[in-house]
Formats: structure tokens, sequence, C-alpha cells
């Protein structure tokens, strides 16, 4: 029969992406954790008003990319095209603002959807890790949520993150500049491409967005936002960027960056990271502040932040500055036996490590000590057991270092003592050499 294909924009993850993608959940979910977060799930599919309503009718992903479906009761069903608005949706169907303290603090982790042309870094099925804090609106809590995102692409090992950020300031600051633009396109609009035609009507701060190179260039010359914002989105821009600054994080503002999501306001912001490689997978994650998103979706007027990474780019920029080559840790012990009738022995020798906390495999397929050593060795086996048929006969295992090939025999009732000493001592030895 002929092979079945994964689909378009889709792919399988598997090996060293798999350890990789455990490794950045890790990493991300124990730093949300020291910062109050606690983890939320929400469907991968909503209604389909949801996200016309949440993440907006303008933006590219509700007019262009949304995975919709009629379901066998004839309703709209969408698969989510990102995080935020399942959250919300979760927090106003649950009533989650009235029994906590504010502001609430979520962290989520799972796949979205978008009908995207698939190319480098961009998939039609991908995944987003991602924070939103709601409730309380103090530039502070705009600015932990940056730092957040920052400490864990630091965490990562992505050293040379560059943070863009840009203010969209309040709803009178967008409305001004809103106008202005109109203004700047009216004599221009004719020539530029039939995106940008509904964008000028729907919503003018989407033509900075375009991609299209002509359009780029008038883009170029148009007002900027920063010129439009009121006296105290100002005043709280300057002061958030005067606390990074303090903090020692490193941004840069840009003027033209508007995200594509309708449901910013106040600092919006993007992490950059260019790979030694030189490959550009664009924004590694992004973010931003909201102030109607929760009303928009029937909840109190509540204002937030959050960001999402992009788990595959993350996976890529990490391969690409081998910054994964040490987190497949390896067993502790491969066990190794040689002869049937050494397979029961070293079948619950395997056991009682297991039971033990050690990580160890073995394999029963009959292969000699020559194959076995190598698999060992591919595992990462800091230690390798040997069962033959002569260390049955007289009760004992062999112990090799794997890496110094000393050698010694242990009597088979003390091996998860000798496996505990073992393993401190390795423990003991690479701290100190941290
Ligand atoms: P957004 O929700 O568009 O702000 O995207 C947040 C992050 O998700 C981006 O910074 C990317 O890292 C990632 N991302 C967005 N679109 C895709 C895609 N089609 N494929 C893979 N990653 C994506």
């Amino acid at each position: 029969m002929n092979q079945i294909n994964p689909p378009k924009g889709t792919h399988d993850i598997y090996d060293l992406e798999g350890v990789a993608n455990q490794y950045i959940e890790t990493i991300f979910s124990s730093l949300c954790g020291f910062y109050g977060f606690s983890y939320a799930q929400t469907p991968i599919f909503e209604h389909t008003e949801l996200f016309e309503r949440g993440v907006g009718d303008s933006s590219d992903i509700v007019r262009k990319e949304m995975y919709t479906f009629k379901d066998k009761g004839d309703r709209f069903i969408t698969l989510r095209p990102e995080g935020t608005a399942g959250i919300m949706r979760a927090i106003v169907s649950n009533k989650l603002y009235a029994n906590t303290d504010l502001p609430l603090k979520y962290f989520y982790s799972g796949e979205v959807f978008r009908y995207e042309r698939p190319q480098q870094g961009r998939f039609r099925e991908f995944h987003q890790l991602g924070v939103e804090e709601v409730g309380v609106n103090s530039i502070y809590n705009d600015i932990e949520v940056i730092l957040l995102g920052y400490s864990i692409l630091q965490t990562l090992g992505l050293k040379d993150v560059k943070l863009k950020i840009n203010s969209l300031g309040d709803k009178q600051s967008r409305d001004n500049y809103r106008a202005a633009l109109k203004d700047f396109f009216a004599d221009k609009i004719d020539d530029m491409c039939e995106d940008c035609h509904d964008r000028y009507n729907t919503n003018p701060l989407r033509i900075l967005d375009c991609k299209v190179e002509h359009d780029q260039e008038i883009v170029r010359h148009a007002p900027i936002m920063r010129n439009y914002l009121t006296e105290k989105a100002e005043t709280d821009f300057v002061e958030t960027l005067e606390v990074l600054n303090a903090f020692g994080i490193p941004y840069e503002v840009d003027n033209n960056l508007v995200r594509g999501l309708d449901y910013y306001s106040g600092v919006v912001f993007e992490f950059h990271y260019t790979s030694k490689t030189g490959q550009n997978y664009g924004a590694i994650g992004a973010g931003g502040h909201y102030d109607h998103l929760v009303e928009e979706i029937g909840g109190p007027a509540l204002e937030g932040i959050g960001f999402a990474f992009g788990l595959e780019r993350l996976y890529a920029v990490m391969r690409d500055d081998s910054l994964l080559e040490g987190i497949d840790e390896g067993l502790d012990f491969y066990v190794m036996s040689v002869g049937t009738k050494s397979f029961t022995d070293a079948f619950s020798l395997l056991t009682s490590l297991r039971a033990s906390g050690f990580k160890c495999e073995s394999s029963f397929d009959g292969k000699g000590f020559k194959q076995l050593f190598k698999r060992a060795n591919r595992k990462k086996a800091k230690f390798a057991i040997i069962i033959g048929d002569d260390e049955v006969d007289k009760e004992v295992v062999t112990i090799k270092n794997m890496l110094t090939e000393e050698q010694f025999m242990v009597p088979y009732a003390q091996v998860i003592d000798k496996a505990d000493e073992l393993i401190d001592e390795l423990e003991a030895h690479s701290h100190h050499h941290e």
C-alpha cells in the first residue's frame, strides 16, 4: 500500500527535538513557578466567535489563518490559533477574578494552529509556551512579565537576546494615531496591496506590518506611534524603559512594532535572536499589554499582559547554537546479560535499580558484548553492569566504568548499595568541577 504522509505544515517530534522540548518546558515551567504563575490548560478548540472577538476581526490570523469547521451539531468551531483568548475565556467562564487576589497569573503550553504558508520556522501546527498576568494595571506587572521572558531565555543559554519594544498607548493614543495614519495613507493607498486596502478601512495600524516590499518603502515614511501617545501613555512607557535599564535588560525601541493581534495596548515587545549560523527565525517570542480583551469576551474590565514563545523556534536556535549537547544526560547503568541463563537475574536487577531511582536499560535480543557496549555508549551510560553465565554461577556482577574503563566485581546482593555509592561519587566529582 502507498504511504500516508503527514499533513502539510505539521511535523513529528522525536529524538533530540523530543528531549529538547521536554528540557525547554521544564525550564519554562520552573521559572514561571518562581514568578508565582500557576499552570492552566484550556481546550484546543473553542467557539469561532471567541477568536473573532478575542484576537480581532482585522488580524491576519482571523481573516486568513484559522482552522474553522462546523461540528456535527452545526456549531462553528476553531482550532486555537494562539493561547491568550482561551485563558481569558477560562477566567471569565470560571469567574476566576472573583475568588482570588489579583493579579491572576497563569502559564500554559500546547499546540496552536494557523493556516500559513509553511517555510523555515513556520508551521501550521506548532507549539507555544506562554503566560498571562491579569487584573492589576501597574507598569511593574508589565515589567515582571518581560523580565520572566528574558530570564527564561537566559536560563536556556540564549544570551544575546534582542528585546524589541514599543508602546501602542491607550485607546486615546491609538485613535489619534489611527487618524494620523489615515491622513498619511489617503493619497498612497491606491498604490498599495489589496490587503492594505482592507487594513486601511478596518485597522490602519496593520499596514505597518505589511510584508510587501513596495508597501514597506511607503510605510518607512509614515508617522510613528510614539508621537501620538497621550502624556500618561508616554510617561508609563518612559518609566518602563527606565526600570528595564535599571535591571540591565538590553532593549531596542522599535517604532514600527505593532504586533499582529488586535488586542494589544500599552507596551508590546518581541524577543529576537540570531543564531550563530546566521539563520533568522524571526521573533522567538512576543507579547504585550492588553486592556479590553477580558471585556471583549464578556468579562469585567481587567487589563493584562502576556507573551508566548514558539517552541519550534526555541528548539531551532538552541540546536543551531549547540546549546543542546549536554541536555541528554544518558543512563546511569546499562545492564548487560549475555547468555539466556542470566536474563532473569538481569531483569530483576534492572527492576530493583529502577525502583531505587536509577536510570537504566538493558536488551534481551541475545547480542554479544561488543554490540552491547556500543549500545551502552550510544545511550551515554555511566556504568555497564555485566551478568554472564559465569557471574550467575558465582552470584556476582561485573561493573565497568564506561569512562575510565575500570572494572570490578560486586556480589549480586550488594549491587544496589554499590550503585548508590558509584553515582554519589560521580555527582560529588562533577559538582567539584563546576
Ligand atoms: P504570535 O502569537 O504570532 O505573537 O507568535 C508568538 C510566537 O510563536 C512567535 O514569536 C514565534 O516564535 C511563534 N510562531 C508564530 N507563528 C508560528 C508558526 N507558524 N510556526 C512556528 N512558530 C510560530
